[in-house]
């Protein structure tokens, strides 16, 4: 991998994009439950491919009009998969993802639901996931509907308050143990991604890998994915990791937290 990336990308427009090759997903076909205009999300990561993010809230109140609602969701996904498998192109996996936190639309759980439910119907064989933040995860209602997904991922990028706040910039109202104390409910469920950087904010020192590996060890996920930048970020001062420094990571956490720990490039 270079240690040069490219520059952000716009924002997704309409409910279903790709499918995309993913690295860790396949072929995904990608579901934007989120305005196209804006990135809703409840951080302001300076690494975001999105660039920053337009509407930081937690509370549907503050961005409930520009939602698709979920029967627009279900009528989107119908179309658009029952298309492909005509084709013979089935995606490999169908992933929320797009622009921002999926979880913070209201009506997450039943769209999960709907997806399970066209999944099962039109194509047995492709996996559900998610790419969430993790902010919402200490909420009973999201993490059943989390479990629903097979490929449940989630972000966790350090287990140091002050770098939590610099590098994932948070909403006001989200806490960094609250995370954790989520991830921790959802045990062996989780599949934890985790984004290295250097830069700016640097989350691969001793200190920051050992607090992780205290934190993953306390998860208990499934796996950890490990990567580092690949679109540009939105904050130019962030750059790559190199491979070698990203491997040791991993072998640190698959001794230290007994934990597969696999890095994608
Ligand atoms: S959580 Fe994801 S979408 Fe939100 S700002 Fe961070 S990288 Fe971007």
């Amino acid at each position: 991998m270079s240690l040069h990336v490219r520059s952000t990308i716009q924002l997704q427009q309409g409910i279903l994009y790709g499918p995309v090759l993913s690295r860790r997903l396949g072929r995904s076909l990608g579901l934007n439950i989120l305005p196209d205009e804006i990135k809703v999300c409840s951080m302001n990561c300076g690494y975001c491919q999105y660039s920053w993010t337009g509407i930081l809230a937690t509370q549907p109140a503050l961005y409930a009009g520009f939602l698709p609602s979920r029967d627009h969701v279900r009528v989107a996904l119908e179309a658009g998969l029952g298309r492909l498998m005509e084709e013979g192109t089935p995606p490999d996996t169908l992933t929320f993802s797009g622009n921002g936190e999926a979880t913070l639309h209201p009506e997450f759980s039943g769209i999960a639901e709907d997806v399970v439910a066209l999944r099962d119907l039109y194509a047995p064989a492709c996996r559900t996931a998610i790419l969430s933040n993790s902010t919402t995860v200490d909420r009973p209602e999201i993490r059943a509907a989390l479990e629903l997904l097979d490929d449940p991922i989630l972000k966790l990028d350090t287990a140091v308050e002050g770098t939590f706040r610099r590098l994932n910039g948070p909403a006001r109202d989200v806490s960094l143990a609250a995370i954790l104390r989520g991830l921790r409910a959802m045990g062996s469920r989780a599949i934890l991604q985790c984004m290295f950087v250097n830069g700016r904010v640097d989350n691969t020192t001793p200190e920051e890998v050992s607090a992780l590996v205290e934190a993953v060890r306390a998860i208990g996920p499934n796996h950890v994915q490990i990567y580092t930048l690949d679109r540009g970020p939105a904050d130019l001062d962030l750059c790559p990791v190199p491979t070698e420094r990203l491997e040791a990571i991993a072998s640190a956490i698959r001794e230290g937290a007994e934990t597969d720990a696999r890095v994608f490039l």
